[in-house]
């Protein structure tokens, strides 16, 4: 309820105001606590080419909350985004992930996986990132290569030529680099070229309908086309069936990833089935 006091001047209802603050700061601080206390737990995606192999995976992080139970990143990494807590979360997802990469370096049937990790804007712009990475590889043993970060376009277009920077120096140490979500930013061709990435990953909005859509075809298409042109790596995210996989390896994208192949899970049973098949 807002109510208009003046020229111009809307006024937001107090009572409601502050019971929304008070909500957020409870929020907030159930966040740090939960950071603190270590409540946050990494799945795993397979990511399969054309071979119908897993070649690698995608770390996608959940809380288990004491009482609610294991919650989704859609319902606090924006909180944990817009009041800075994604930096120390950040650090614990990645370190989870290195020390899994160093543990899987040490068995033949997982020896070959790369591990990729989503990373906010505000974890990659932070000025001790590089440095934390390159900290965390060294401390766990975790392979550099081994290790794929996934930024997206939208973030790195915040400040261009200091991305460019620090993705240089990530790929110095041998890190891989991939664009998530792509095809729902806004940057140019230009600025895409001279990104030092390795992947783009062709967002789910333009899979779900592939099959049917010519629209989406055509802009599928299209970025395979600019992956082939700049050398890079393309896959697809969020497929979920065998008609949409056939379609897109028609279309020259030969790495997959959704629920056709698999559904995030720990990595004890996700390395289990890997044993079995
Ligand atoms: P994303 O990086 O684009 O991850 C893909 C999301 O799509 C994941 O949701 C995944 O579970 C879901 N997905 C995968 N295959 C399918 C499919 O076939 N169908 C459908 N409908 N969905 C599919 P999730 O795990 O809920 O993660 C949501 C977003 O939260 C991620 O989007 C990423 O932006 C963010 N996120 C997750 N983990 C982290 C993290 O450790 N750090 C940061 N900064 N962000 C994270
Ligand atoms: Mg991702
Ligand atoms: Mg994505
Ligand atoms: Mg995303």
């Amino acid at each position: 309820q807002a109510k208009s006091v003046g020229r111009g001047t809307i006024r937001v209802f107090e009572p409601e105001m502050e019971a929304l603050a008070t909500a957020r700061s409870e929020m907030e601080r159930g966040l740090r606590q939960a950071i603190e206390r270590n409540e946050f737990v990494l799945y795993y995606q397979p990511q399969i080419d054309r071979t119908d192999g897993i070649v690698g995976v995608e770390a996608l992080v959940r809380w288990q909350h004491p009482q609610q139970g294991l919650t989704s990143p859609a319902s606090f990494i924006p909180l944990a985004e817009l009041t800075g807590l994604i930096v120390p979360l950040g650090k614990k997802v990645l370190h989870m992930a290195c020390r899994q990469l160093a543990l899987w370096q040490v068995c033949p049937a997982t020896q070959h996986l790369t591990i990729a990790v989503n990373v906010s804007a505000k974890e990659f712009f932070d000025d001790g990132f590089v440095d934390y990475v390159s900290h965390t590889l060294n401390e766990t043993g975790a392979p550099p290569e081994k290790l794929e970060l996934e930024l997206t376009e939208s973030q790195l277009m915040q400040d261009v030529d200091a991305a460019i920077k620090k993705m240089q120096a990530l790929k110095q140490k041998g890190i891989r680099l991939a664009l998530d979500d792509f095809g729902t930013g806004y940057s140019s061709l230009s600025q895409i070229q001279q990104l030092p990435v390795d992947q783009l990953k062709i967002d789910a909005v333009f899979v779900r309908d592939l099959v049917f859509n010519r629209n989406d075809i055509a802009i599928v298409q299209t970025i395979i086309n600019l992956g082939k042109a700049l050398n890079l790596d393309v896959i697809a995210e969020g497929v979920e069936t065998q008609a949409q996989r056939d379609v897109l390896a028609q279309l020259g994208c030969h790495k997959y990833q959704g629920f056709f192949y698999g559904k995030p899970e720990p990595a004890q049973t996700l390395t289990e089935n890997l044993m079995v098949t």
